[in-house]
């Protein structure tokens, strides 16, 4: 009456591995000791993780894809373009 027995087994190591995969993906992004989320790349940190990695997706080594056509100045952000925009060049955004 072995058979029982395997198939608990297999369970346990199933959850094992579901676990330790979890930890991995979990820990790539680990808050620091003030609770913020600190970049893997600079010195931004973060509150929330989502933050963090919108910082990376699409700031961290990211070219800035919007330049002033005014006087040239590059942004990584549009509401960051926008806002130069509106208090440079008084533009009615
Ligand atoms: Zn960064
Ligand atoms: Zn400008």
């Amino acid at each position: 009456m072995g058979d029982g027995e395997d198939v608990s087994n297999v369970l346990i190591i199933c959850e094992a591995i579901l676990v330790r995969s979890k930890g991995r993906h979990y820990s790539k992004y680990m808050q620091n000791e003030k609770g913020r989320f600190p970049c893997p790349k600079c010195t931004c940190s973060y509150k929330q993780k989502t933050h963090l990695i919108r910082h990376l997706n699409y700031e961290c080594g990211v070219e800035p894809r919007f330049t002033c056509m005014h006087c040239g100045k590059k942004f990584k952000q549009k509401s960051n373009y926008q806002t130069h925009l509106r208090f440079l060049h008084s533009y009615p955004v």
